[in-house]
């Protein structure tokens, strides 16, 4: 089709010629027809206009996929952890925080501590170190009688302290004075006379 502008430039024709992508021929007659059309000069300008702020457009665009893919190549780089792995880990924190805290017993250097030891078995109670102990044993089901024989022994088996105490219903009551060391210990209840544990209490000291 011949292109002549000896009508006004069509919309196309000025972009194109504005993009610089208008053919040489079309470009010649396209600007004969502007040295004598001031609207289509107009028009032009117009068109000039657009072209560069689609071009900033465009390249605003390009810079911006540029930065969101230099980013995701960063987070790949350093493996950054998704949010429930940083969740899990500031729990475990909080876990350990809180344990922290509970096992400094903020009683004071000498001061006795109560402890309760229950028959659970597997169970080990943490009790704070170097303070001496005043333990309740669970009793339940031992058959006691009018005494009972409570034996602390360290890990390795000997024995710290005993006494001879009187069952309080189902429990026995025993103060031992010497503050322990961090360890693990075991406590047992006896018959007295008969060194065979009838119940033994693990306890940690920390
Ligand atoms: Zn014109």
């Amino acid at each position: 089709m011949e292109a002549t502008f000896e009508d006004h430039c069509t919309d196309d024709a000025l972009e194109l010629y504005a993009l610089g992508r208008l053919g040489g021929k079309h470009t010649e007659a396209l600007e004969e027809h502007l040295l004598i059309c001031e609207p289509c000069r107009e028009r032009l300008d117009e068109t000039d206009i657009f072209v560069r702020a689609m071009k900033g457009a465009a390249a605003r665009l390009r810079l911006e996929q540029k930065t969101e893919s230099f980013a995701a190549r960063v987070a790949r780089a350093f493996q950054v952890p998704a949010f429930p792995v940083w969740a899990a880990s500031a729990a475990c924190l909080c876990i350990i925080a809180v344990s922290a805290v509970r096992l400094q017993q903020p009683a004071p250097a000498g001061a006795s501590i109560a402890v309760s030891l229950h028959a659970e078995r597997g169970a080990s109670q943490t009790v704070a170190a170097h303070h001496p102990l005043v333990l309740s044993l669970d009793a339940r089901g031992l058959s006691l009688g009018k005494s009972a024989h409570i034996v602390l022994v360290n890990a390795g088996g000997t024995t710290l302290e005993q006494a001879d105490v009187a069952p309080d219903n189902d429990q026995v009551h025993a103060r031992f004075s010497r503050p322990l060391d961090p360890g693990d210990y075991f406590v047992r209840i006896c018959r007295p006379g008969d060194a065979d544990p009838l119940r033994e209490f693990a306890l940690r000291a920390q």
